[in-house]
């Protein structure tokens, strides 16, 4: 849960930076910074809190050139502290490097531990500083192909902008996890998390990097390298969604289309007799006026966002998202009062939020409350990057569809299949997502130790398509022994 954003020969490469960041906000708070190239020096500014905090004048000046790297960050891997805010910058033998990384390494405990031992010296606690360490200790060849050398010993989620001092380097996995994007604007070429920072500077859309490539641009053009074996895409389906912005063109397809596509499957799936369809805005925006639109039930407003508080969850601490959704939401009782209401959201994860969302509604006078999630239960951990909380937290991983309807006191529960989810992002048979988050089916897994299981694989010490086996949790996480009690 991070955005970077880079941008290659433009004179305004940071003042590109901090507005590509401004529109990938969404994609985290915690922390942002950016770092440029001019005169063959590198500069870096890197701040904790929002764009907007974080960046004035004075500091977008301390970044000259034209060529710079950025990043929002939301801590999946590593606390939330100003050391671990990216883009990293280095020093080493060959130079200097920045990174801005998006995504997860599942193998990074173990190269990092294995680097210890031979003398490493890590300054963050951040997964993406192994990233680091492996280059620096590569040598021979051009900076492409160390990378390339050094990529090839991590597993697990990487979208990544690389800026050298006259270069840029945009890297997916081999599996793509994570989005990341290509444009031009004018003579220079831009990179994004997603097309909603190119809209807002007003650059062109290429395309979507593919899973595996390497872009290279520098003074002689742009290049594209395909160095790693294919392996099968797996892009992240909850991108679709709830994390990116439905402004986005996410896998080629608008998220907006998909969202609304999974109301439509919803109200198919689980029709309820109603007078209106209200969202949890704005997660369950697009998804509830689908479900509207398909049901032929009004859509309306019945909950009011205040946009003064950021995403509740997306903070680290339990105790400020317990107070957050009073302080997010409130009921409109005027088109609450005396009516069957179907409450559309786009995700259920511990239960509080639809909890509390429910008692709200029911205060303002709603006859019934019908919940409709415009995805399937999430019952397991995300370990490709999206803040997922552990198994015994996810509600769904324990508890049936009554239970949790009787948890959050609906009338009725009822969750989009994985079948309907997978048509409305227009992958009919699931090929080419990665739904780890709602089927266990992890693409590259890790087991107890730390050992990635795709190497276990081949190693022969454990066996099967996918690994870890669906429904037992991984990444040294013990199951929980008793099923744990719904939350308070
Ligand atoms: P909870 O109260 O834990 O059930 O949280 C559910 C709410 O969190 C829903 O309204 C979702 O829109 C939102 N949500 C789901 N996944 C995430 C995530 N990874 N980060 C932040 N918010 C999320």
């Amino acid at each position: 849960m991070c955005g970077i954003f880079g941008v290659y020969g433009h004179s305004e490469a940071s003042n590109l930076a901090y507005l590509g960041l401004h529109a990938l906000q969404h994609r985290g708070q915690e922390s942002a910074g950016i770092v440029s190239t001019h005169g063959g020096k590198m500069y870096a500014t890197r701040h904790m809190g929002r764009v907007g905090e974080a960046f004035d004048q004075k500091t977008l000046a301390r970044v000259p050139g034209s060529n710079a790297i950025g990043h929002v960050r939301y801590s999946t891997a590593g606390s939330s502290e100003l050391r671990n805010a990216q883009p990293f910058s280095v020093e080493y033998q060959h130079g200097s490097i920045a990174v801005a990384h998006n995504g997860n390494l599942v193998n990074a405990l173990e190269v990092r531990r294995s680097l210890e031992r031979q003398g490493s010296i890590f300054v963050t606690s951040s997964d993406t500083e192994v990233i680091v360490h492996l280059l620096a200790r590569e040598s021979g060849g051009d900076s492409p192909e160390r990378l390339t050398r050094a990529l090839a010993q991590v597993e697990g989620a990487y979208s990544a902008l690389f800026l050298t001092e006259n270069k840029l380097m945009a890297v997916r996995d081999p599996h793509g996890f994570r989005p990341l994007v290509m444009g031009r604007l004018k003579d220079a070429f831009v990179f994004a998390s997603e097309t909603c920072a190119f809209d807002l500077i007003e650059a062109e859309y290429i395309r979507e990097l593919e899973p595996g490539e390497i872009v290279v641009v520098d003074q002689a053009g742009m290049r594209s390298l395909k160095p790693f074996q294919p392996a099968q895409p797996k892009s992240c389906v909850f991108e679709h969604v709830y994390f990116a912005r439905p402004d986005s063109v996410v896998n080629g397809r608008s998220v907006y289309r998909s969202r609304e596509q999974m109301g439509r499957e919803l109200a198919r799936e689980h029709g309820v007799s109603a007078d209106i369809v209200i969202p949890v805005p704005d997660s369950g925006v697009a998804a509830s006026i689908g479900y509207a639109r398909e049901s032929g039930i009004p859509y309306d407003m019945g909950l009011i966002r205040s946009h003064y508080v950021g995403r509740t969850f997306i903070e680290p601490q339990q105790s400020i998202r317990h107070f957050g959704v009073k302080l997010k939401l409130n009921a409109v009782r005027e088109v609450l009062e005396g009516r069957r209401v179907i409450v559309v959201d786009d995700s259920i994860v511990r239960g509080t939020t639809s909890r509390k969302i429910v008692k709200m509604i029911r205060s303002a006078g709603a006859r019934e409350v019908h919940v409709r999630i415009s995805s399937p239960p999430t019952t397991h951990p995300c370990y490709y990057g999206i803040d997922t909380p552990t198994r015994s937290e996810l509600i769904a991983a324990s508890h049936s569809v009554d239970e949790i309807a009787r948890y959050i006191t609906a009338d009725s529960l009822a969750y989009l299949s994985p079948e309907g989810l997978m048509r409305a992002v227009g992958a009919p048979g699931g090929r080419g997502f990665c739904d780890a988050c709602f089927t266990g089916n992890y693409a590259v897994g890790f087991a107890q130790d730390g050992v990635p299981t795709d190497r276990l694989r081949r190693a022969g010490r454990v066996s099967g398509e996918h690994a870890p086996t669906p429904g037992q949790p991984t990444g040294g996480e013990p199951s929980p022994a008793t099923p744990p009690k719904a939350p308070n």
